[in-house]
């Protein structure tokens, strides 16, 4: 019964790959077979001291950091982010966030992770958005690698947009915007997974990092993130 719903569902609405626009098949959930095996991997978690935690090196004590694929503004595989991001489709993030996870899991990078942590959203954001995509992305990490999601970091004020600011006003524009939750003190000695959708400067990220490691000094902190933003 429920997959003549689902045959029927998918004539009225076909389900379409956001990357090529072709129509899904049944196998396929969200991205298309061609367009995945196309996805632009960093494979960051196969290299040592790799480029994603050198933006962190020296600014505030990592453990390790990764992310799943590149992301490059107007290229094919951006429609993802987006989609993910604005559009309404945060299941496609914990989806692709399972893969990475199990690719991540594989090779034991998740080992001794005890919580994933979402990067916040303001709930200014939160209630035009409807969701955090971050989230998302946690609980599909959590999922595999077994530990909890928790919410350790709280967006205390809204900060601007900052699509259209260089890396140092994008520094001063996150001052005050993130504070530890008080449960952060609940992981003290523990290994928490800091988890956002994309890393550009690393600003938003290493603002999160700082204010868990000023509520908690002795948490350890590992970063990872669905993709990663190449710089023109
Ligand atoms: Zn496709």
């Amino acid at each position: 019964m429920w997959s003549v719903v689902k045959y029927v569902a998918d004539l009225l609405f076909p389900r379409l790959c956001p990357v090529c626009g072709k129509e899904l098949n049944a196998g396929e959930k969200y991205v298309c077979a061609m367009c995945l095996a196309q996805l632009p991997l960093t494979r960051y978690h196969t290299m040592q001291f790799n480029p994603m935690e050198q933006l962190f090196a020296g600014k505030v004590p990592v453990e390790r950091a990764t992310g799943y694929f590149f992301y490059e503004r107007g290229s094919r595989h951006a429609a993802i982010l987006h989609g993910i991001k604005y559009h309404n489709q945060p299941l496609m993030g914990e989806w692709l966030a399972r893969r990475f996870a199990a690719e991540l899991n594989g090779c034991g990078w998740l080992d001794g992770i005890d919580a994933a942590v979402p990067v916040p959203l303001h709930r200014s954001k939160m209630a035009s958005r409807g969701y955090n995509q971050s989230e998302y992305i946690a609980r599909g990490i959590a999922a595999v690698c077994g530990c909890r999601v928790e919410r350790l970091v709280v967006a205390a004020r809204r900060h601007e947009t900052q699509t259209h600011k260089g890396q140092h006003e994008r520094l001063q524009n996150t001052v005050g915007v993130y504070r530890a939750s008080a449960n952060a003190a609940r992981y003290a000695g523990k290994h928490v997974l800091l988890v956002d959708d994309v890393v550009t400067t690393g600003a938003t990220l290493l603002s999160c990092a700082t204010v868990l490691k000023q509520a908690v000094p002795d948490l350890r902190i590992s970063i990872a993130t669905l993709a990663v933003a190449r710089l023109q």
